[in-house]
Parts: structure tokens; C-alpha cells; sequence
């Protein structure tokens, strides 16, 4: 059986797989099974931070695993206390982490140090969490149901109790209660449409919630991994959360997730732990991709990749401006609104059918989630092919 005909038969069908098996990639560049080759604007949807089979991440988890790959967080793992420091440092917050293995896990423990803090600050038990309509924070049940969609709450109930959803930033004081310890966002939301919050109002939040003793949680899985410029999008905005999270990017393609919280005494030993989370293997790869990553942005390389990226995507809206009504997003985390969603749906076809992967958020938007390392060539070549892929159909 070839790899479709396995996966049929042996793996739940929980994905609308597209027809495609990519065997090896180089930075923006994949091959699939079939020698044909594409560029790639998704990097496995903000992962792939530094590229496909980059050597540097590559040789840091080799080096690693050729000593010791796992223990377990009952002793001390060298690469994950030097992760922790790089991240905190990069971040600028006076934080601590812990590590996991997913976004979803990194939002639970996220969730936990709320709700504990909420159970040992307050006079009466604050546990409720306010999140965004059309916000998305994981798959599990807790944070599934954290997630501001309808329509990914049904059938698993009964969920935690304690998740109630403001349509906007604005919207949040009017439902803030004695129970409510935490408010959680994305500065941009990713799966909801690459719609970025205003800055002015997520600063007002930030203070308002100062000032009524409510955490704020700042969902960064996406647009962490200096996905919009910053390492954090936090910084951009110039906030200081209370606690963050991070996954997708900070691993360059190894599962990890972090939640960074300053509340660093809110959680005891016992009170929380992973198995596999901040293991020598995926520390060692976030370590490396951190070094890259902070270079990179040091060395002004990745604002002028950014500025060039952009500047594609806005001459391919001008370019079809009867099929792209707006552009959004921040930094490598941008996109396009289309007309409406048939026409997305055909664009993402035809755009694999011509050597370029790119991706849909919500309902309307065409999502771009370039590596951040993508090369000018890699631009040049995968925006040629964006554009005979939209004027076949147009
Ligand atoms: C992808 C994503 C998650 C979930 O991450 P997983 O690793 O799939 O659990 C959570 N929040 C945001 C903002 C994400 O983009």
C-alpha cells in the first residue's frame, strides 16, 4: 500500500488531507513524492521557522541525541534551563517557563496558573476566563472550549465550566465579574482570520485589568518565534502579560510548547508536569532556533525580509484587487481577504497545482506563513507562481 492507501485505512480520518506527500525540503523549498517542487509559504503552519532540514537545528539535535535524547523532569536537563533563559531573555519579562509539547498544553498550564491564582488571591474563587470570539487556543476539551467558535463545541460536553467569550476587546469590562480571574487574546488572531487587535485597545485592556486584579494571558503560539518582527508580539504591542505562551515557531518543526508566566510562585512542586516536555531532544532544537532566530533579527535580516514579503503581497493585491478586498496582518504573519470563500478555495488549489503552498484562515482569507529565513529568490519565485496560479482561474 502506498502512503495514502495506509493512511486510509490505519489513521483516523480527522483531516481533509490534501493529495500530496512531501518527502524533503530545503528552507522555502519542498519536493513531494513525485519530484515535483514547490515553494513554501506555510512552513507547516508557522513551524518551520527557520526552514526545511536546516543544518544548524539539525546538527544541535544529532549532537544531542548521540548523548541522551530523554529522561524525565525529575532531574535537571541542561538544554532545557538554557532554553528557558533564552526565552525569557528574548521576551524582556522578568518570567520563568515551563515546557510541554503542544500550543493546546501550553494554554492548559496557562489556564492552571489563572485558575490557581484566581482559587489563592481572591476572597471569594475567581475561575472564570474571558476569551475572543473567533479566537482559537487548542483541541483538548479545556481549551477547546476556551476557543470562541460555536461550532467546535459540539458533541464533547460537558466542558469545564467558566469560559465566557466578549465579542471584542471592548466588550470585556461590561463582562468581567468577582469570579473572573483571567482574560485570554491572541494580538492576532491566526486560525480566526490573520486579524490583528488594536493596539490602543489592547493597551486599555492591559490596564483595566490591572487595575481589577485580572490576569492577562496572551496566546502567542502563533505569533510568537518572531512570526510578526518581535519575538514577541507582545513587545510590539508593548504590553507586559501576565503569563504568555508560545509553540509552532520556538521548535522549529520539534513539538514543544512554553507557558512564561512573572506569577512564579503560583504553581508548586506537584502541582503540574509533563512527561516528554522540555526533553534534551525538542530543548536542544529550540535552543538552536532561538540562537538563529535572535541573530537573524539582530542582523536587520529579517525586517528587510519582512518589508520585501509584504511589498509582494500588496502588489498581488493591487494586482487583482477584484478578487483581494483587503490586506491583513502583522510582519510574516499576513494575509488576504478574498471575495468570498469559493474563490479562496479555488486559489490554494491552483496555487499547489503551479509549485506554491499557501494557506486558508477563517472563512475568506488566503494566509500566508512564509519561514521566516525564506530567501528573496524563494519570494521571487513562489509570488511568480502565486500569480499565474490566480490568473488561470481568473
Ligand atoms: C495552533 C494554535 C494553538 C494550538 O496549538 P497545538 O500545538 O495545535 O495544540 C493554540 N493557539 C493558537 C493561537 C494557535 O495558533
Amino acid at each position: 500500500m502506498n502512503t495514502k492507501e495506509l493512511d486510509k485505512k490505519y489513521v483516523l480520518p480527522t483531516y481533509a488531507r490534501a493529495d500530496v506527500e512531501f518527502v524533503s525540503g530545503e528552507n522555502a523549498r519542498l519536493r513531494d513524492s513525485e519530484g515535483k517542487e514547490y515553494i513554501d509559504f506555510t512552513s507547516g503552519i508557522g513551524v518551520v521557522s527557520v526552514g526545511h532540514a536546516n543544518k544548524r537545528v539539525n546538527n544541535a539535535i544529532s549532537s544531542q541525541i548521540s548523548k541522551i535524547t530523554h529522561i524525565s523532569n525529575l532531574y535537571n536537563i541542561a538544554p532545557q534551563a538554557k532554553a528557558a533563559q533564552k526565552i525569557v531573555e528574548a521576551s524582556g519579562y522578568d518570567m520563568q517557563c515551563f515546557f510541554g509539547n503542544s500550543g493546546a498544553e501550553a494554554n492548559e498550564g496557562a489556564i492552571k496558573i489563572a485558575r490557581k491564582f484566581g482559587e489563592i488571591n481572591g476572597v471569594v474563587k475567581k475561575y472564570k476566563i474571558i476569551t475572543l470570539q473567533h479566537s482559537f487556543h487548542g483541541r483538548t476539551i479545556t481549551t477547546v472550549k476556551a476557543t470562541g467558535q460555536e461550532s467546535m463545541h459540539n458533541y464533547f460536553g460537558p466542558f469545564p465550566d467558566g469560559f465566557v467569550y466578549a465579542e471584542n476587546i471592548e466588550q470585556v469590562e461590561s463582562l468581567l465579574d468577582d469570579h473572573t480571574c483571567a482574560v485570554m487574546i491572541e494580538l492576532v488572531q491566526g486560525e480566526g482570520g490573520v486579524q490583528p487587535q488594536d493596539k490602543q485597545a489592547v493597551q486599555g485592556l492591559e490596564k483595566l485589568l490591572k487595575s481589577r486584579g485580572v490576569l492577562l494571558i496572551v496566546d502567542e503560539v502563533q505569533t510568537g518565534a518572531y512570526r510578526t518582527g518581535a519575538f514577541l508580539a507582545s513587545q510590539v504591542y508593548g504590553i507586559s502579560p501576565d503569563i504568555v505562551t508560545l509553540a509552532k515557531g520556538v521548535g522549529g518543526g520539534v513539538p514543544i510548547g512554553v507557558v512564561m508566566t512573572s506569577l512564579k510562585d503560583v504553581l508548586s512542586a506537584g502541582d503540574h508536569g509533563s512527561t516528554f516536555g522540555g526533553n534534551y531532544l525538542c530543548t536542544a532544537a529550540t535552543c538552536e532556533v532561538m540562537d538563529i532566530l535572535k541573530e537573524y533579527k539582530e542582523s536587520g535580516e529579517l525586517e528587510k525580509n519582512i518589508i520585501l514579503f509584504n511589498k509582494e503581497v500588496e502588489k498581488l493585491q493591487a494586482k487583482y484587487s477584484e478578487i483581494f478586498t483587503q490586506k491583513v496582518g502583522i510582519g510574516m504573519m499576513c494575509g488576504l481577504r478574498v471575495k468570498d470563500a469559493d474563490t479562496l478555495g479555488k486559489i490554494i488549489l491552483s496555487a499547489r497545482e503551479n509549485g506554491v503552498m499557501v494557506l486558508k484562515a477563517g472563512r475568506n482569507t488566503l494566509r500566508f506563513l512564509p519561514p521566516l529565513t525564506i530567501t528573496k529568490e524563494e519570494i521571487d519565485e513562489g509570488f511568480t507562481s502565486l500569480n499565474r496560479a490566480i490568473s488561470s482561474i481568473s
